[in-house]
């Protein structure tokens, strides 16, 4: 089995590292990953430029492939052509913090996992909460531990490639950041519901040109049966996702405001076109 591994973090993140050597026993493991941090670029991909492929050699000496394009793009990468096999399922992560409820729609993580759906195979999306306060000042170094989640991935992976597992089903795995002998059990969730507090803040002005912050913290509603609850009872959250949007039930609102009939008769083409 061809396993695809990549992330948003980054090629040099330690999450990487742990999902590609978690994985190693399960398949063959290929990694092509951005050359830098593209977390939160979502389902991005690069039209207007050629993109880098540069071969480098990760932290256990083994050898990758970082690109200057997004995670989406690698897996587009791997599709067409830049492995000598095309992957038979694609693992994104460990990402370094979680991807829960509504955040999943800015997640590079969970759009890499995407891409493998769209492609029609098997794909995983692995995130992490760090396991205690930052270690450095500027906040960007947190203390992981992935042994609980990398284990746990280990064992779904080949679940997920079963034949008989849906095709156009996603796993999105999200683990607490706690030690992993008290992680208890994995649960099936669905998304919860996130409530952003952002805020913006004007940070300078020079002439006709300002720069903005916009940030904030995030809390959640309440929901028993949610990712947020299942990671809150230091539990492994494991959220089935799919790529439909149409909103069945919107269909029918449309459809009973006749929004067929709004078009206005004279900027409808006369020869019907
Ligand atoms: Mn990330």
């Amino acid at each position: 089995m061809q396993i695809l591994v990549t992330n948003d973090d980054g090629v040099s993140s330690p999450g990487l590292l742990a999902l590609k050597q978690a994985l190693d026993g399960v398949g063959t493991v290929s990694v092509i990953a951005p050359d830098r941090n593209r977390s939160a670029i979502a389902r991005g991909i690069t039209i207007h430029s050629s993109l880098w492929v540069e071969e480098v050699t990760l932290a256990d000496g083994s050898p990758a492939y970082a690109t200057d394009g997004t995670p989406v793009d690698c897996v587009r990468l791997a599709a067409l052509g830049l492995l000598e096999t095309t992957p038979d399922v694609v693992v994104s992560g460990i990402n370094l913090g979680l991807n829960l409820g509504d955040d999943v729609t800015y997640s590079g993580t969970v759009a890499a996992a995407l891409e493998g759906v769209l492609l029609g195979l098997p794909a995983v999306a692995v995130s992490q909460e760090p396991c205690g306060p930052a270690i450095d000042l500027t906040g960007d170094e947190y203390p992981f531990d992935f042994r609980a989640v990398a284990s746990f991935v280990q064992r779904l992976v080949p679940l997920v490639c079963d034949a008989r597992f849906p095709r156009q089903t996603l796993v999105s795995v999200n683990a607490p950041g706690i030690p992993p002998d008290e992680v208890t059990c994995a649960r099936v969730t669905r998304l919860g519901r996130r409530i952003y507090n952002d805020s913006l803040e004007l940070e300078s002005e020079e002439g006709d040109r300002r720069r903005y912050r916009i940030s904030g913290d995030a809390s959640h509603h309440p929901e028993e049966g949610s990712d947020f609850d299942a990671i809150e009872r230091g539990e492994i959250s494991v959220t089935p996702l799919h790529f439909d949007l149409t909103d069945l039930s919107g269909m029918d609102v449309l459809e009973r405001l006749e929004v067929g009939s709004l078009l206005a008769p004279e900027t409808a083409s006369a020869d019907g076109r």
